[in-house]
């Protein structure tokens, strides 16, 4: 949980020589930072919105250098330590060596200055672009960490269509966040944040709490067979310790009958294939398939057909964008989906906008077919109604 802190003008924020348990974001107003040394005071000046404050004191533990007193009202936020020591941490070892060395070299220095010297403050401002975008990171995380809070996130249906028997089967579950003020954040930004932090884990069982209450809810409305519903897992949620364990857990106290929820790896740096193999194969025991996601673009590569069994395979929606103005893409779809079948796994393709290419699709014996054309991801209420898959096969045109 994020913390806030509000403070009148003259209000004390920290005193120096207090320990270092957060550094501040200031939000907005303003907060002077002054030390005193002996008989000499040092003012270091004012810092104002977007600027930080005793984040040096955060990565070394050292007590603070200054007091910090609020010459405005003032909004900050707390930056807890393990939100910088996680990013430390998981970065490059050079960096971590020189960050490590460059704060032994700064209170060295410091520790070798007549008491009455002027102390440089640790606390710059900001205009350097890349470190803009860190402090607009640490801003959406905590705001991240209050949708989470609140419980403002959204989770979004996408209906996904039988080609075969012409009916939307089940759904992709998609998050939505509106951001106040911003408008709604897409997930390929926000997701990859949670994944740079343990959020990744919260944002996860958020989704899987709202999916499994939906597929609950759509069971005792009498939904008969019950519609799937497919959750995005990155390779980091997938072998968090007891992720898969709580899932299926989740699948099984909830009574979900196999195939109900299934589960789409959606990443990437999938480098130790073993304890990833290892959970899919205690989620499949247990009735939850898998899906590889996106396959044939960035990460998504055949090493990971190669190295893991999937029941489904979803081929990205760029393929299904340049079907009929590539004759190669379209010599590919054909080609993945004589793979995907020689390896017993079903084709989903993404991305399908017109009855055009889910007519083509049919003629390959691909499975299923997502994307505009059927629907774009619907709220809770259109799904429990039926309306978002009546919609998508009047639109497929049945
Ligand atoms: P994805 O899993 O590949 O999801 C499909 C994305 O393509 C969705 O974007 C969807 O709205 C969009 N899309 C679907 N049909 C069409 C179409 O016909 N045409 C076009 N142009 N686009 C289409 P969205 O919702 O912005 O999601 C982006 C990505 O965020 C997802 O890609 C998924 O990887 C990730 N994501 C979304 N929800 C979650 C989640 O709950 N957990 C995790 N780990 N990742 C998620
Ligand atoms: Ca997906
Ligand atoms: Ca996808």
């Amino acid at each position: 949980m994020s913390i806030r802190r509000e403070l009148f003008a003259g209000e004390v924020l920290y005193r120096q020589g207090d320990p270092s348990d957060c550094a501040w974001l200031v939000e907005s107003g303003q907060v002077e930072l002054v030390s005193v040394h002996g008989r000499r005071t040092t003012r270091h000046g004012l810092l104002g919105a977007g600027e930080l404050l005793g984040e040096l004191g955060l990565i070394d533990g050292a007590p603070r250098s200054a007091t910090a007193t609020a010459r405005s009202d003032c909004r900050l936020l707390a930056i807890e330590r393990a939100q910088f020591l996680e990013r430390l941490q998981s970065g490059d070892p050079i960096l971590r060596t020189l960050v490590d060395s460059l704060l032994q070299r700064i209170r060295g220095l410091v520790a070798t200055l007549p008491a009455e010297t002027a102390l440089p403050s640790e606390d710059v401002a900001c205009d350097d672009p890349t470190e803009r975008s860190g402090i607009d990171k640490i801003r959406l995380e905590a705001q991240l960490r209050d949708a989470l809070d609140a419980g403002t996130l959204e989770v979004r249906y996408q209906p996904i269509y039988d080609i075969a028997a012409r009916r939307v089967a089940g759904y992709e579950a998609l998050v939505r966040w509106a951001l106040e003020g911003r408008g709604p954040v897409s997930p390929a930004e926000f997701i990859q944040l949670a994944e740079e932090t343990s959020l990744i884990v919260p944002v996860g069982e958020y989704v899987l709490d709202r999916v499994v209450a939906v597929l609950q809810a759509l069971r005792d409305g009498g939904a008969e067979p019950l519609p799937s519903i497919a959750v995005n897992l990155s390779a980091r949620q997938l072998v968090e310790p007891g992720m898969a364990r709580q899932i299926v857990a989740r699948a099984e106290r909830n009574r979900l009958p196999p195939g109900a929820l299934k589960l789409e790896v959606t990443e990437s740096r999938m480098l130790d294939y073993a304890p990833v193999a290892a959970v899919m194969a205690h989620c499949r025991e247990h009735g939850l398939p898998f899906a590889l996601d996106d396959f044939g673009t960035g990460y998504s590569n055949l090493t990971h057909l190669h190295a893991l069994d999937f029941e489904y395979i979803k081929v990205d929606q760029a393929f299904a964008r340049h079907m009929f103005d590539s004759p190669r893409a379209m010599k590919m779809v054909e080609a993945i989906v004589a793979m995907a079948h020689a390896l017993e796994a079903k084709v989903i393709c993404e991305g399908v906008e017109t009855r055009e290419q889910l007519a083509r699709l049919r003629e390959l014996g691909v499975e299923y077919a997502q994307g505009y054309l059927i629907g774009q991801a619907a709220p809770t209420g259109a799904v429990l109604s039926g309306e978002a898959a009546r919609a998508g096969e009047a639109a497929a045109g049945a």
